[in-house]
């Protein structure tokens, strides 16, 4: 160019005073211990999280916490076409209820912490042309008046051509070569344009840089003279990245595989501007098996109610068993780690960005469901109650009322086979629980006795019978099982499974078909936890009622 480029920038960003030197003591380099990591997640504000995206989070936040480093929500709101109003607070309210803690930024609509923000795009436009300005006093950077039709008729023509790459660029790049005279017309006329990157790519080089997760990756240099600035002076995703990453002293960038081929655009961006380039980690889509056609997808905002982490909260996954099940596929070594560390707190996993696989991972609600078992049985029934009673109250409101009007009920209940070696594995999710005790409560109890097909009427109402004339509300479950044992042999069935198998011909059934019916006859289920414990809590008068109604109806 033959122009003087300070002049171009003056002409440009009169209204800019501050320097890129400014800005490097405004955010000063961060003192952290050796070796620790500073990432972020850096979601646009849909009012929509995706599990992709809490799958990233934790990401982030792990490296940062491994590391002793620093973990911050940036949030970016550059995209006007993608935005909502206040969609940030859905966002951090999905980070809230799975315990996602970002050490700075964003942390509500219109808040922040930290002393590396504003964490929101759209409040740092000063940042963006104080970089800009700079690029265009280097000779770094163009105005471009092309208009979307000029743009348009170029792209026809590279499509029409042989031309590898598309793009403006070398000789398409047509306001590259504009004079100082011919820009400050446009400008003087009011003519809007967009300030463009001067590449100094070439066609025949490439770049290689080492992806943490996926190793090393080669790629042509980029050629393109890539926009910086949009008409309004808002940034592109390319430069605010350059310029936030930059000044929020970001050590690793992790973000979606979506991104891997931006980065020769981001390497020269990061140079140009006088940067150091972060650590790159792109990490793998989440997929999910497709119901109709059995093939490997990404998880789809449209088609799958999973896709957004706002089903979790709404289905009553606590955030143990989601974060759990998560943590499975981001380390194999997780499991590892769990069992010989069972009860430590998730995000305490030495987490290793190195141990992440590059290919998808497939999200399995089946798999969630086991884990989420797993973890729930485990939990204290104090908390099992609390969880129960919060998320009913917020999605089930007749339910909370039903549940929480005797909460040492409640608790005795959902204690029942917990906080022992081998606890029971039934629950998944707090919106099963009330179908799940139905039967333990008036307001949901429908008797519905259904006669198991080895045993006749007349036995199902000797069992029942025999039973009421023994039964003692105060027996142990030692008492309790052995008079229901005792119930066996007068009625031709045997207390011993064993015998039953060996010699199945010699008897009506075994004591397990003799408690069913006392179970069916109380509960009006085959299968529920320990029934000496539930007929304890529902108490004599309703037992005895129970089995007498159930006698009458045979
Ligand atoms: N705002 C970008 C997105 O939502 C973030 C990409 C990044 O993490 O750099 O995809």
């Amino acid at each position: 160019m033959n122009y003087d480029c300070d002049k171009l920038a003056e002409l440009l960003f009169p209204h800019i005073n501050t320097t890129v030197a400014e800005l490097e003591e405004r955010y000063p380099e961060r003192s952290l211990p050796e070796g620790a990591r500073v990432t972020r997640f850096a979601p646009s504000p849909t009012g929509y999280l995706h599990i992709g995206g809490l799958f990233g989070a934790l990401v982030d936040v792990l490296t940062a916490k491994s590391t002793k480093g620093v973990s911050y929500l940036r949030i970016e709101d550059t995209d006007k076409k993608r935005e909502i109003d206040d969609g940030v607070s859905a966002i951090i309210n999905g980070f809230n209820s799975f315990g996602i803690d970002f050490d700075e930024g964003v942390t509500g609509f219109g808040e922040e912490k930290g002393a590396y923000g504003p964490y929101t795009q759209s409040q740092r436009a000063e940042i963006y042309q104080t970089v800009a300005k700079e690029l265009v006093q280097k000779g770094l950077a163009y105005p471009c008046f092309c208009t979307a039709e000029e743009l348009s008729a170029i792209r026809e023509e590279q499509e029409k051509g042989d031309a590898l790459i598309w793009g403006y660029f070398g000789k398409w790049a047509k306001c590259r070569d504009l004079s100082f005279e011919e820009i400050e017309e446009s400008i003087k006329a009011g003519k809007p344009y967009v300030l463009r990157f001067r590449s100094e790519g070439s066609e025949d080089k490439r770049i290689f840089f080492d992806d943490i997760i996926r190793g090393k990756i080669e790629m042509p240099e980029n050629i393109i003279d890539e926009v910086l600035l949009k008409s309004d002076g808002i940034p592109t995703y390319h430069f605010a990245h350059a310029c936030d990453d930059h000044f929020m002293r970001t050590t690793h960038v992790i973000r979606g595989e979506e991104w891997i081929s931006s980065v020769p655009k981001h390497i020269a961006l990061f140079k140009a501007c006088g940067f150091r380039v972060p650590k790159y980690a792109h990490t793998p889509q989440v997929m999910k098996i497709d119901e109709e056609d059995g093939t490997k997808r990404k998880l789809s905002k449209r088609k799958d109610p999973e896709a957004a982490v706002s089903y979790f909260v709404e289905q009553g996954f606590p955030k143990e068993s989601l974060i759990e099940y998560l943590l499975t596929l981001l380390n194999s070594n997780f499991e590892d780690w769990r069992r010989a560390n069972p009860g430590a707190d998730a995000f305490s996993f030495p987490f290793n960005l190195k141990k992440m696989s590059p290919s998808g991972c497939l999200f399995d609600l089946v798999k969630l469901n086991d884990v989420s078992k797993n973890v729930i049985s485990v939990m204290k029934a104090k908390s099992v109650y609390d969880y129960i009673a919060s998320w009913a109250e917020k999605y089930d409101e007749e339910f909370f009322r039903v549940f929480t009007q005797n909460e040492e009920f409640s608790t005795a209940l959902v204690n029942i086979d917990r906080e022992s070696p081998k606890p029971r594995k039934d629950i998944a999710k707090w919106s099963e629980v009330k179908e799940y005790f139905s039967y333990m409560f008036d307001e949901y109890y429908t008797p519905d006795f259904l006669l198991p097909e080895n045993i006749s009427k007349e036995d199902a109402r000797a069992i029942l019978q025999n039973y009421l004339a023994v039964y003692d509300s105060a027996d142990d479950k030692d008492a309790w099982f052995a008079k229901i044992k005792d119930l066996c042999e007068p009625l031709g069935f045997t207390p011993n499974v064993k015998e039953y198998k060996q010699n199945p011909d010699a008897f009506k059934g075994h004591v397990g078909d003799v408690s069913t019916v006392i179970r069916l006859a109380v509960t009006s289920r085959r299968n529920t936890p320990d029934l000496c414990s539930l007929m304890s809590l529902l108490g004599k008068d309703k037992v005895n009622e129970r089995i007498n109604a159930v006698i009458e109806s045979l």
